[in-house]
């Protein structure tokens, strides 16, 4: 553990802030949006929605349900998280302003990104008459006439499925993709409190492709890309938690940022008193497909960008699914995450954790594909 950490890691007595949460976030409805919708700008060949299926996330196959429980009113409340009530929270203020030892972002004024006025970030793929053409969540090209202007980012955030595709379902019906969701956005408070210049590739409950994210990542080159997940279908029940960490084969600093995120996570998680369950080979590793690239999209589109796929808990483990509905946990998560890229930017820390995988063949959960994809309104 290093000094910095030491330093930012909260005090134990947390400052009782109630947090209302707001786990099913409000779906995109409303008025469709009011501009031309080009086709994707992927032409959806089998071999392109085969390299998109099995490469959305670090989950197996089997993990996401066809159809999909709501979410259940009251879930066990945990015993014990780490000594803090659970409806406790920690003030972001807690974390140190780094925004001097950061990098200076593009101030060119170029629109590398954009906010839509709706709040949907896209993919600005050339300034047009009328404003922007952009790459929409599924991987078309539209005009949107205005919006805020993103340059670059210091970390880009990525909140795993969305929409239609919940990604792996609790047995209690909690949807991964509103865990995701509430810890990317915790994630986002703490690190912009720090003085980090944060950008989310989704901000609300609709489908967004891989293609799509990796784009806005790429487009906007940070210092590190996290995409945020939450795992299905364990080897078994483990003493330990079963955090899992996926980097870039063969970019050591996404290995590094993948390592200080396992480092602090298993810290914060081995003081939880659960029944904890894992694969055999849990910790920090890769995973390459047949091609010898990143078998994850999300890791092989943004090469060149430090990227890393967390899987910290299983949403199908019952008393992981308590947990991860708590504010308190979803808290805890994000700092932990939070305090390794905040390491991460400012030591040379290597994180810890580092395991030789064993072979996997299964695929991975399906989506994050361009097809039967409906964009959310822009304008
Ligand atoms: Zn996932």
């Amino acid at each position: 553990m290093s000094t910095l950490s030491r330093v930012i890691r909260p005090p134990a007595t947390a400052l009782a802030v109630l947090v209302a949460l707001v786990l099913v976030v409000s779906a995109c409805a409303g008025d469709r949006p009011s501009f031309s919708v080009a086709e994707p700008v992927v032409a959806e060949t089998a071999a392109e929605v085969d390299a998109e299926q099995v490469a959305t996330s670090g989950e197996r196959s089997g993990e996401t349900a066809t159809t999909v429980p709501a979410t259940p009113s009251s879930l066990p409340t945990p015993t014990t998280l780490a000594g803090r009530p659970v409806q406790s929270t920690i003030v972001p203020s807690l974390f140190p302003d780094i925004s001097d030892q950061l990098p200076q972002l593009p101030s060119d004024g170029v629109a590398r990104a954009l906010i839509t006025p709706t709040g949907v970030v896209a993919d600005v793929i050339s300034t047009v008459d009328g404003g922007f053409l952009i790459l929409t969540p599924c991987g078309r090209e539209a005009v949107v006439s205005s919006g805020q202007v993103l340059s670059g980012a210091h970390v880009v955030i990525d909140a795993g499925h969305g929409g239609t595709e919940p990604g792996a379902v609790g047995p209690q019906g909690v949807q991964e993709s509103h865990v995701n969701l509430a810890i990317a956005q915790r994630l986002e408070s703490l690190l912009e409190a720090a003085g980090i210049t944060v950008v989310q590739t989704r901000t609300d409950d609709y489908r967004i492709s891989i293609l799509s994210r990796t784009a806005i990542a790429t487009s906007l080159a940070p210092q590190a890309f996290i995409s945020i997940h939450h795992n299905a279908a364990p080897d078994g029940p483990s003493g330990r938690p079963g955090a899992e960490t996926y980097y870039q084969a063969e970019d050591p600093e996404s290995k590094r940022l993948a390592g200080l995120i396992f480092e602090e996570a298993l810290a914060s998680f081995e003081e939880i008193d659960i029944e904890w369950a894992g694969d055999t080979d849990a910790g920090v590793k890769y995973r390459k497909g047949e091609s010898g690239a990143d078998y994850y999209g999300i890791l092989r589109r943004s090469a060149g960008v430090p990227a890393t796929l967390t899987e910290l808990l299983y949403l199908t483990n019952p008393p992981e699914e308590a947990l991860l509905v708590t504010p308190a946990f979803q808290q805890v998560e994000a700092e932990a995450i939070g305090r390794a890229v905040v390491r991460f930017l400012t030591t040379e820390d290597p994180g810890s954790g580092f395991v030789e995988a064993y072979p996997r063949s299964a695929p991975a959960g399906g989506g994050g594909g361009t097809g039967n994809c409906e964009d959310p309104a822009f304008e």
